[in-house]
């Protein structure tokens, strides 16, 4: 293929960020390519297959759906869960012993999964290059192409572009006095090592966010932290419910009577928890049985009705839908019991630099009491910032300065359309640039885990085909007719 650059190579399909989303769509196209397809996957990090979420090296950092949930093909749920099965030396490298279908296994184990199947399809119907390099731009060329531009590599040409760009970190909370966003004992990335080891020495620390994240970041710590007691801070209070095996029940929904209204939405559920609870059925089967009519509820709803769900709701959903394992709650509780963990509800108005420690100031919505909290380090467990304005990722900062991308109305992600077509500042699809996951949340709100993201990989590899082989097929009917006529002449 020509490139039509002398400093760049062409390809296919390029896709940037290599976490579940790029790999599963690099993995789908070279599975179902009928045609040889070039692919190239491009990762900043140099570990494939992993991401933020799997590339995790704490064996006590659990996936929070069961083993028999997790496979990364749609029409194949459990293929995660026979994998386990049929590699039981990998599984006892990070101490598990026996997997069930409901076992909630270490999160490296899952990387380690889809590292595997990314090296199993190597030139099975095309080619997979990998390139350790952080992508900071995407051009689109006259001919249709799109140059993507790699910081020390040499760019890319593609007939097509995958942003799988993921998770980013928490956005820092914004106080009246900021300064404390420079100082060293403000640790913006609780997924780092550094972070850990910070944390793990004597005296108090804050965990701010009592998500999966400060769930993460309590596991790491209760082994290392020998002194000092561990504060966790958040607005709601709410910590992820625990999983439990439950039947699953029907649902109570039916795609034509969708609630209209956020209030109504939880009145039936409440209703329906009621009912169910009657009849001996756990609150979690209600729960799940909305997860095949999320999306349609959000796309149905205006967007003052979703943004009352985001104010009134978005908290209380979250710790239900996302639930954690139960031994990862046992242990919070273990901790809380031995008083080596506090955790208080409230809103922080100050955290002040002093001389050796920070001032957390912070609005008890308990107790209704102003608090203060001295402690080592804070630690920013709030959620992956979604709001792209407020991101300083180069490719991201690009993106935006040519246009080509744009936040949703909700600052959720990005504007893009069914499908993941990412759309330009004049509302226009940019042609062959896609994306999935994270950034389709304003759309689609549920967007984020493996049982939503496998489908959107594995449709959104057969769309990029489809195009690409209908593109063949014209070059050749043009070329023919090319042929045709210089006979004819
Ligand atoms: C801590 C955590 C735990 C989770 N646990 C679960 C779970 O147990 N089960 C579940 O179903 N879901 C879980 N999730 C949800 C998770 O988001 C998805 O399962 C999935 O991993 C998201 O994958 P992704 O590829 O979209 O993003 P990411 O995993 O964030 O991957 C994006 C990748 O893109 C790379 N990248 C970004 N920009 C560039 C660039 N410019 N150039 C080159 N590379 C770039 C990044 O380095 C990164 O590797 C968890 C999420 C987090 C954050």
């Amino acid at each position: 293929m020509d490139s039509g650059s002398p400093d760049a190579s062409a390809v296919d399909v390029a896709i940037i960020g290599a976490g579940f989303c790029g790999s599963m769509v690099a993995v789908n196209l070279l599975r179902k390519a009928k045609q040889h397809v070039d692919v190239a996957l491009i990762e900043r990090s140099g570990s494939f297959g992993r991401g933020l979420a799997y590339g995790t090296t704490d064996r006590s950092h659990l996936l929070n759906v069961s083993a028999a949930k997790m496979g990364a093909f749609p029409d194949d749920h459990e293929h995660f869960y026979r994998w386990a099965c049929e590699n039981p030396d990998e599984l006892r490298r990070h101490g598990v012993n026996a997997v069930e279908s409901h076992s909630f296994l270490p999160r490296v184990v899952y990387g380690k999964y889809i590292a595997q199947l990314l090296d199993q399809v190597n030139g099975a119907r095309g080619s997979l290059r990998r390139i350790t390099a952080e992508a900071i731009d995407v051009a689109p060329q006259a001919n249709g192409r799109l140059r993507v531009k790699l910081r020390n590599a040499p760019a890319l040409i593609a007939q097509h572009v995958v942003l799988a760009l993921g998770n980013f970190p928490p956005g820092d909370p914004k106080l009246r006095d900021q300064r404390f966003h420079r100082i060293e004992r403000y640790l913006e990335n609780p997924w780092s090592e550094e972070t850990r080891k910070k944390l793990a020495e004597p005296g108090d620390v804050l965990i701010l966010g009592s998500g999966l994240t400060g769930l993460d970041l309590l596991l790491s710590l209760a082994p290392l932290k020998s002194q000092g007691t561990i504060h966790v801070l958040s607005r709601r209070g709410l910590f992820p419910r625990p999983h439990r095996i439950v039947k699953p029940s029907s649902s109570f929904l039916d795609a034509n009577s969708l609630p209209k209204t956020a209030r109504q939405a939880c009145r039936l559920i409440r209703v329906q928890v009621e009912q169910a609870e009657a009849r001996g059925i756990d609150w979690r089967a209600v729960i799940d049985s909305i997860r095949p009519y999320s999306q349609q509820i959000w796309q149905q709803w205006p967007i003052e009705e979703r943004r009352r769900f985001l104010r009134h709701v978005k908290a209380f959903w979250e710790s239900h839908r996302h639930r954690a394992a139960p031994e990862v709650l046992e242990l919070k509780f273990q901790l809380e019991k031995a008083g080596r963990l506090r955790c208080h509800r409230g809103r922080i108005f100050s955290i002040s630099p002093e001389k050796d420690f920070l001032l957390v100031q912070f609005r008890d919505s308990n107790a209704h009491l102003e608090k203060e909290l001295r402690v080592g380090y804070v630690v920013n467990c709030t959620g992956p910032e979604c709001n792209y304005h407020k991101l300083k990722d180069p490719l991201v900062v690009q993106l935006f300065s040519r246009g080509i991308i744009v936040p949703d109305s909700l600052f959720l992600g990005l504007d893009v359309g069914l499908g993941g077509t990412v759309l330009n500042l004049q509302g226009e699809r940019v042609s062959h640039l896609h994306t999935l996951g994270s950034p389709q949340k304003g759309i689609l709100f549920e967007t984020t885990a493996v049982p939503e993201l496998r489908v959107q990989a594995a449709e959104l590899a057969g769309r990029i085909l489809y195009q690409l082989e209908h593109r063949r097929k014209s070059h050749t009917l043009d070329q023919s007719e090319h042929t045709a006529v210089a006979f004819q002449i």
